[in-house]
């Protein structure tokens, strides 16, 4: 395997995982992983089921970092977090992020005006495309008021719990959506990740679909991350060979890890 780091991890700190760190970090091992960096959910105001996805961060940095000691000289252990962005949270996520040394920041959109497309009922009554197109302003409208982030997770996400799945989707069906906001992360600085977790739903296709990570590659982006989203440690760095395959065809040389906020660039071919 040519991917040697998860970026895209949870644990029992998120809300919708029971998930031990430590097996993350065993199983990672098991597969010769240079590092992992969990990235357990903060998700403001969450109030669609009765999960909780506020992030205990002071329990949570105590126990990562305990683990970092502990596995040091084995794997690198990074300490993450998926933020869910919405335009009315920006300043309370800013203070969220801030009040702790992260070393690498995903900003998700899971809620699209507050409706959460994990429940059915977001696509009732309309086409999938304009489910789609409602998702992908959303974005926009987080990009324009929100940057506390270090690259956009899942991008193409509202796919995985459509009822059609990815039938009625491609990249070159949202094009427009798709270029504007690959433009505006790259030019604010920040990167995408390519997220394998789709495979395990019985998709053919990481988020964002390759031919999005091929034109972000074109457009000039460079800061990619991978990540499982795996939630049970068997998924840790699933899929990632594909992945490697697939930034290649894009041309892509290197993927990017962050410590302390940084990104650092990986050879594909180490
Ligand atoms: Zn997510
Ligand atoms: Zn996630």
């Amino acid at each position: 395997m040519s991917i040697l780091s998860d970026f895209h991890l949870h644990t029992r700190f998120s809300g919708d995982s029971t998930e031990e760190p430590e097996n993350v970090i065993n199983r990672a091992i098991d597969l010769g992983l240079s590092s992992v960096c969990f990235t357990d959910h903060q998700d403001f105001d969450y109030d669609f089921d009765d999960l909780c996805f506020d992030l205990d961060a002071e329990s949570y940095f105590a126990c990562m970092r305990e683990l970092k000691e502990k596995y040091r000289g084995q794997i690198k252990v990074l300490i993450g977090v998926e933020t869910g962005i919405e335009p009315y949270l920006a300043q309370r996520l800013n203070t969220f992020v801030n009040e702790n040394p992260y070393d690498f920041v995903i900003g998700s959109s899971h809620i699209v005006h507050r409706q959460d497309p994990y429940f059915p009922r977001y696509f009732q009554g309309r086409t999938d495309k304009e489910a789609f197109e409602e998702y992908f302003q959303s974005i926009l409208e987080n990009l324009k008021v929100y940057d506390n982030f270090d690259v956009y997770g899942h991008l193409d996400y509202v796919v995985r719990y459509c009822k059609n799945k990815d039938k009625n989707y491609s990249y070159s069906a949202f094009k427009d959506y798709i270029d504007e906001i690959l433009k505006k992360i790259i030019a604010m600085g920040k990167g995408i990740e390519i997220n394998s977790a789709p495979y395990k739903y019985g998709l053919e296709n990481p988020n964002p679909v390759p031919e999005a990570v091929k034109r972000y590659r074109e457009l000039g982006g460079e800061i990619i991350t991978v990540g499982s989203d795996a939630h049970q440690c068997r998924y840790v760095a699933s899929g990632f060979d594909r992945i490697c395959e697939i930034l290649k065809s894009s041309g892509f040389k290197y993927y990017t890890v962050f410590e302390n906020r940084k990104p650092t660039f990986v050879s594909l071919d180490k």
